[in-house]
């Protein structure tokens, strides 16, 4: 008899999720359900099965540490921010807000690790690249995704990561924390007129106009990562997939199809694989009008990682 562990999964790749990525925060334009209605819809797909997700445990402060400021962690963790600090992260805070932020942290440091080893992994949560080490904005308390590089680097797992940052609005927060790291590239393809106002320089931005459907943007990113690649071929490449340049998102100005994102998803992972380079996701944003496309659009990531990934 031949025994098939239950434990191996349908996936050649991990899904990190837990249900505390769920995001306490009311009545609120970002679907806190998203995490939650994408782990459901993979399992009545039949694309994952439970053996495929993994659950991570929280950061640690020294992990967190490793990007943010002492002061601003401090205000985080005693409850102190001043109401304008609040305000800019346009989440309210609570104590539990700081733990699932912490969580998705620790999800991403996870699907760093797995990638290592997978060649792919996907935190399905995190990609809150509008945080910056001394403040929140954007809906995003701490950045997740700077987090995972700099505890890699500090574990010399790896010594140079790319972040490509395919959501709709640029990723501010990582552009200034690695804005002095030359072992860090950083690509952000965003809406030009769009939030943030102020868009500190990645080491790659490509400012993309208002209404720009899928051809297009295919191209702009097809270029990106060429010269991205043509600078740096880093060890680590962190995907920040944000559902929000579809042109239904109440968020955004860009005009992509769902077809067009589930090819943007494939044309980085095809990219990724060739170039042998280990790739983590994370998912950012995603405002649908329905949110059944938001929750479609970030399935459909997974699904093209499995169609590229493990070649079905
Ligand atoms: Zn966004």
């Amino acid at each position: 008899m031949i025994w098939v562990s239950d434990t191996i999964g349908m996936l050649p790749f991990k899904l990190i999720y837990s249900e505390d990525y769920f995001l306490p925060i009311g009545a609120h334009v970002f679907p806190a359900e998203k995490y939650k209605g994408v782990h459901d819809r993979l399992l009545a797909l039949k694309v994952a099965e439970a053996a495929d997700f993994v659950a991570p445990g929280a950061a640690a402060d020294e992990d967190v540490l490793l990007v943010h400021t002492p002061q601003y962690v401090q205000k985080l963790k005693t409850g102190t921010l001043s109401a304008r600090e609040e305000l800019e992260m346009e989440l309210p805070y609570s104590p539990e807000l700081v733990r699932a932020f912490w969580m998705a942290a620790g999800g991403s440091m996870l699907a760093a690790d797995w990638a290592l080893n997978d060649g792919v992994a996907i935190n399905i949560g995190g990609g809150f690249h509008h945080a910056f080490p001394d403040h929140g904005e954007g809906f995003c308390m701490i950045n997740d995704i700077a987090i995972a590089i700099r505890r890699m680097q500090r574990d010399e797992k790896i010594r140079t990561a790319m972040t490509i940052d395919c959501d709709v609005h640029q990723g501010n927060g990582t552009a200034a924390i690695f804005s002095a790291s030359s072992d860090v590239f950083t690509i952000s393809l965003h809406q030009r007129n769009n939030y943030p106002a102020f868009k500190p320089p990645s080491s790659l931005d490509m400012n993309l106009p208002d209404g720009m459907g899928d051809d297009e943007y295919l191209a702009c990113l097809g270029s990106a990562m060429s010269l991205g690649l043509s600078k740096l071929k880093p060890e680590l490449i962190c995907y920040v997939a944000g559902a929000d340049p579809y042109r239904d998102d109440q968020l955004g100005g860009l005009s992509l199809t769902l077809e067009g994102l589930k090819e943007r998803d494939a044309l980085v992972f095809r990219r990724a694989k060739a170039e042998g380079i280990p790739l983590m996701v994370t998912f950012a944003g995603g405002y649908a009008r329905k949110l059944k496309d938001t929750v479609t659009i970030h399935s459909n990531t997974i699904i093209a990682a499995m169609e590229v990934y493990a070649g079905k």
